[in-house]
């Protein structure tokens, strides 16, 4: 039977995908592949068609085959599984290091560029400039020895981002908290409660047990009125894979972290940039260590006055001082006390048939597009379905798996990512699919999953990425969609998108009792609404304390001193943070982002992107938020456009201007309309 990772049907087949496949359908793809690449490198007079045309088809190829396999060790992981992915990783890494690294094709494309280049279509030059900008930054050019060592760094890295992942996961997934008096759960809600009795039960044990995954941990420190639980929690959750805390030295990623930041280091200096940061910086949007750095600090500036104001209040509110542990639970209720409303008191306002009915609405307004569920489509897991995009003339555009609940042996989060990539190449086309992943309750016996506010803002911000991917009109792999956008520019339309999950227009659609169907009070509205700005300033801060540590540890790692990793973070919050940290808290060894993931020294995308996203809602909000010349406009120049202009250059024709923090200042209340910053 053929491998059913190797087909080019239009959706991968779920179902029939097991371990044993993912290492032989990689290991004969990769052959084919490395074939067809030394005829291209050969070919004699090379032109956009002959090279550049079937490079993006072997791209396209790769991405097809290994995106479900990546995804199910995501989403569906067991021991055969991992062994599987793990085992292709290096294979994929060396696969992608020769091409990036060949010295034929890199010649190849300048040839082509310097030749065909002004006949050629703007973003037919951009896929080439693109890939000459990447090859360099491959090591293409280098003397042999250096370029082995550059190889041999990437290939070592990408198995110790892996291991740090998976010490994430066995630390989470190896605690747990049991109970035999209901009295000491008190605070949290119904359904927490019912899910830790499951698994009591399961376990054969009489109680409660709880588990360590996201949503139990959030519920636990901000909701759990036992100061002991909270503690126990919160010890647990900022000890993960580290040598402090209940599991101390078990699955302890200190050795993996530095070893991680050695190997960016020595990467970075063998293609001659002073430190990794440097290197991040050669695909951003952003263009210098000190334009960052500045940019945090003025960030910091702004927002310290009124997250220290923030703090004191809360103490004051305790009247006590405040352990971290603490500082979630009181913020909750002085949050209650002042705007009479919480995350849990209105879950049963948000039940996710109808939160998806809006969000899809405001897509459906804004784009013009129409989104409808599909049955018939086979899916990993029963829970998954599946949603196809039309045009306005009915026209398909994609499609997406939306992946909702929180189970075992799923890495927690939210996340979208590319299932397939639009092409539309001679060798054949291909519509976008996302797979978009959250971690929300699931639903229970007699009602349907019910999110709090703060999922449903992380709904809209995964299905904003997915409208990147899905709603791009560029044809070549390489730069369709979110591929090839400066990484700190990718949040632009996740973000822009949350602007809509605070606007009353949408919250009257999408809020509505599961049971009664009774609307979202008006009054509770406009209370949620004024939390958006509670702790703007505290939040900001606490962005900034990641940003910083991030880009401080790329930008300032030495071989002789190592990472510093403990010391740079105890700089930082020096600095920025205004939340007294225990001195055990091991916050870096579970900070999947940066340590394995592709945020490393890029954490500060987050924050660049909220001031390119609350500015863009700016002008949304000039005409008015549904406005379709705007939203065409967004369209044209920023979400169609994929990595196949410049991120800058795509903002200033939506906007007119650069990207002003003023936005984003005022979003957050920490700066009022026409206030200069403190
Ligand atoms: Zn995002």
């Amino acid at each position: 039977m053929e491998n059913p990772l190797l087909g080019q049907d239009a959706l991968p087949q779920f179902p029939q995908i097991r371990a044993e496949h993912v290492e032989p359908a990689v290991r004969e793809l990769l052959d084919s592949n490395r074939a067809r690449l030394a005829q291209l490198a050969a070919t004699p007079r090379p032109t956009f068609a002959t090279v550049v045309e079937p490079l993006e088809e072997l791209h396209h190829r790769v991405s097809r085959t290994w995106s479900p396999v990546s995804h199910l060790n995501a989403v569906l992981n067991s021991d055969a599984l991992r062994a599987g992915y793990n085992a292709c990783l290096p294979l994929l890494s060396a696969y992608h290091t020769d091409l990036a690294q060949s010295e034929p094709l890199y010649h190849a494309y300048r040839t082509i560029a310097a030749q065909e280049g002004a006949a050629l279509a703007p973003v037919q030059r951009q896929v080439i400039e693109h890939a000459v900008r990447d090859f360099r930054l491959a090591g293409v050019g280098l003397p042999a020895e250096r370029k082995a060592r550059f190889k041999s760094a990437m290939l070592e890295l990408s198995r110790l981002q892996a291991k740090f992942e998976e010490n994430v996961l066995d630390a989470t997934n190896g605690w747990s908290w049991h109970v035999t008096d209901l009295g000491e759960l008190r605070g949290l809600n119904d359904m927490l409660i019912e899910q830790a009795a499951r698994r009591a039960a399961q376990q054969g044990v009489a109680g409660w047990t709880l588990t360590l995954d996201q949503p139990t941990y959030v519920a636990v420190v901000t909701d759990a009125e036992s100061g002991e639980l909270r503690r126990a929690f919160y010890e647990a959750w900022t000890t993960r894979a580290s040598e402090a805390g209940p599991n101390a030295r078990r699955w302890d990623n200190s050795a993996v972290m530095e070893d991680i930041l050695r190997h960016r280091h020595e990467a970075a200096r063998l293609l001659d940039f002073r430190n990794y940061a440097e290197y991040a910086l050669a695909t951003r949007m952003a263009h210098s260590v000190a334009e960052v750095t500045g940019f945090l600090h003025e960030l910091a500036h702004a927002a310290r006055g009124a997250a220290q104001r923030e703090f004191a209040e809360l103490e004051d509110f305790a009247g006590r001082k405040l352990p971290a542990w603490d500082v979630g639970f009181y913020a909750e209720r002085l949050q209650r006390e002042r705007f009479c409303v919480s995350q849990e008191q209105l879950r049963p306002y948000f039940p996710l048939p109808r939160v998806l009915a809006g969000l899809f609405e405001v897509a459906e307004r804004l784009f013009g597009v129409r989104i409808r569920e599909r049955g018939e489509v086979p899916v990993w897991h029963p829970d998954v379905r599946f949603f196809a995009i039309s045009g306005a003339g009915g026209e398909p555009i994609g499609s997406f798996y939306l992946d909702a609940y929180a189970r075992p042996n799923k890495r927690s989060g939210a996340w979208m990512d590319e299932c397939v990539g639009r092409k539309r190449l001679p060798s054949g086309a291909a519509l976008p699919v996302a797979y978009l992943v959250c971690n929300f309750l699931p639903p229970g016996n007699a009602r349907p999953a019910l999110l709090t506010h703060d999922d449903v803002v992380t709904l809209f911000h995964e299905f904003g990425h997915g409208l990147h991917h899905l709603l791009t009109r560029v044809d070549y792999p390489s730069i369709a969609g979110i591929n090839g956008v400066a990484w700190d520019a990718v949040e632009l339309p996740s973000q822009f998108m949350e602007n809509y999950a605070w606007h009353p227009e949408v919250l009257q659609r999408i809020g509505g009792h599961f049971a009664s169907g009774e609307p979202l009070p008006a009054a509770q509205q406009a209370r949620l609404i004024a939390t958006r700005i509670f702790h703007a300033g505290l939040a900001t801060m606490r962005q900034l304390e990641f940003a910083l540590f991030d880009f401080r540890l790329h930008a300032e790692y030495s071989p002789q001193l190592g990472g510093r990793i403990m010391q740079i973070l105890g700089e930082v919050r020096n600095e920025v943070a205004v939340v007294p940290v225990p001195e055990w808290n091991r916050f870096p060894n579970s900070f999947g982002h940066v340590f394995a993931g592709g945020y490393a020294a890029g954490y500060y995308s987050y924050k660049w992107a909220e001031v390119l996203a609350a500015d863009a809602f700016a002008a949304f909000e000039e005409r008015g938020v549904f406005d379709r010349g705007t939203a065409q406009r967004f369209f044209d120049a920023i979400l169609s456009r994929g990595g196949s202009r410049d991120a800058l250059e795509a903002f200033i024709e939506f906007r007119g201007r650069r990207p002003d923090v003023g936005a984003l200042l005022k979003q957050n209340g920490i700066r009022a309309p026409g206030e200069l910053a403190a």
